[in-house]
């Protein structure tokens, strides 16, 4: 079977978030099990572009609105991360250094598809599954089916992936124009309140729907920023796989980032070293319990919260626990964090940044890592740390319902709570610090945790699965 990934992201090109993680895995795993799976994204001006040898593959124009544009698809040279990588260049449209956060994003993205499907619509073969991933890809089966100058892709079937629904690429009518040639009494599938919702109309269109885990499935139905009644709806094509984590890249022993590679021989040992290496870059006592938070301070991840929680937990607790955090996002939450720092000399720190490495040396270092999250779609932060023998404490939403068992219950490793709010995070930290204490108990938990099944393995093959049932 021949399966094209589109999308905005793919690590080791480029990384926002879970979405690249994502995209930069399932194709390989994909291919081991004898498929040929192909990712297509825009062309970022990343340092893997760079680094990289790149073949081209194809030159093509199309219209978009009054304009026309030249695109370049090419394609990285030496097949590096186990799939064929092809990255579109749209000159003055894609070749920027940031993913996405521009004022032309619309336009960026609409293009991206565009030259998606005119290059698609010029091969000699067709392939059997088009898999497009969140809204900036979204509109691509729409195009397949329902614009005049595609229709001959329109047999070709559609899966579309949800890493997060929140997010949906809302647009006026006023940019109708730029979608190729459409037939105009489909026009409703283009359209959810009023507006032109690029998500919306993905589910509409694409012969199956899936969301990063079964939970957040559920969870949209009541709760997908006004798209709630469509999944409603739409209910009998949709379901919900759970991500996997990359074992070539998330190995504690194999990690080139981190200070001392680790099994569950000596994961004590091996956390230790590690932890000492964070606490000695950032002036921590290593004796107590570090706590970790990484990912984009944004409401969805609850860190507005963050401030308020750790400063109570500090007087609540004695300053009995250190505590991490690495992420960027909204300006008011990252001064809030910021400012806590001359309070709390020796306890705490705040890096406002994207750092790969520093992650990874905080997913093996800590103690905890705290996810206090509003919506998860899956988060793969929880299974990190679990791959690397961190407590993932976290809220019980989404996948991390799914993928986290309080370690009060049979077989638990985590610490779960049930609101987003400072009291069930101080409550699930005063929890933590109880089971930091108990040597014996944290041992095992550990081991426990480092030995879930959470490769990508049985997740391509559902996918896999899911693409027979319709093709
Ligand atoms: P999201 O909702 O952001 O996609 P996920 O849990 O699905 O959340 O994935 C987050 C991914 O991004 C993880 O690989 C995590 O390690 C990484 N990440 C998030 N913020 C940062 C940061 N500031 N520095 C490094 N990695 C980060």
């Amino acid at each position: 079977m021949e399966i094209i990934h589109v999308s905005a992201e793919c690590y080791p090109m480029a990384k926002a978030g879970g979405l690249a993680d994502v995209v930069g895995a399932l194709p390989k795993y994909q291919q081991s099990l004898g498929h040929t799976a192909k990712v297509v994204m825009p062309m970022h001006r990343t340092k893997f572009l760079y680094d990289n040898e790149w073949v081209v593959e194809h030159k093509g124009n199309f219209g978009m609105g009054a304009s026309r544009y030249d695109f370049t698809v090419i394609r990285e040279k030496r097949n590096k991360l186990g799939f064929n990588l092809f990255c579109v260049d749209i000159f003055g449209l894609l070749d920027r250094e940031s993913i996405y956060g521009y004022a032309d994003d619309t336009e960026r993205f609409t293009a991206f598809q565009i030259a998606v499907v005119e290059w698609m619509s010029q091969w000699e073969h067709q392939p059997d599954v088009v898999h497009v991933h969140d809204h900036h890809t979204a509109l691509i089966p729409f195009m397949m089916q329902h614009c005049y100058a595609y229709n001959h892709l329109a047999q070709i079937k559609t899966v579309l992936t949800i890493h997060n629904a929140q997010y949906q690429g809302w647009m006026g009518w006023d940019k109708s124009s730029y979608l190729p040639e459409w037939d105009s009494w489909k026009g409703g599938l283009l359209e959810w309140n009023n507006m032109i919702n690029p998500l919306a109309c993905g589910v509409k269109c694409a012969d199956k729907v899936t969301t990063v885990s079964p939970g957040y499935m559920q969870e949209i139905k009541y709760n997908a920023n006004g798209l709630e009644f469509l999944f409603n709806l739409e209910g009998q094509k949709c379901s919900g796989i759970i991500n996997g984590i990359d074992y070539a890249v998330w190995d504690p022993a194999k990690d080139t980032y981190i200070l001392d590679n680790f099994s569950t021989k000596d994961v004590d040992e091996g956390k230790e070293l590690n932890k000492k290496k964070l606490c000695d870059d950032f002036g921590f006592d290593i004796t107590l319990p570090l706590f970790v938070f990484i990912g984009r301070l944004v409401g969805e991840k609850s860190a507005e919260l963050l401030p308020e929680a750790i400063r109570r937990a500090f007087i609540y607790m004695g300053g009995k626990f250190s505590f991490l955090i690495l992420g960027s996002g909204e300006a008011a939450i990252e001064i809030a964090l910021q400012e806590m720092e001359g309070d709390y000399i020796g306890y705490y720190n705040t890096q406002i940044s994207y750092n790969e490495k520093l992650s990874h040396q905080m997913y093996a270092g800590a103690d905890f890592l705290l996810m206090p999250s509003r919506v998860e779609p899956c988060g793969l932060n929880q299974l990190y740390a679990m791959r690397y023998g961190t407590v993932p404490v976290v809220r019980r939403t989404g996948g991390l319902q799914d993928t986290v068992i309080d370690y009060g219950d049979t077989d638990g490793y985590g610490v779960c709570f049930s609101q987003a709010s400072v009291d069930d995070i101080l409550h699930a930290m005063s929890r933590s610090i109880e089971l930091y204490e108990d040597e014996t108990i944290l041992h095992e938990v550990r081991l426990r945790m480092m030995q879930v099944e959470t490769s990508w393995e049985k997740s391509a093959l559902e996918y896999i699965n899911l693409y027979l049932t319709i093709s």
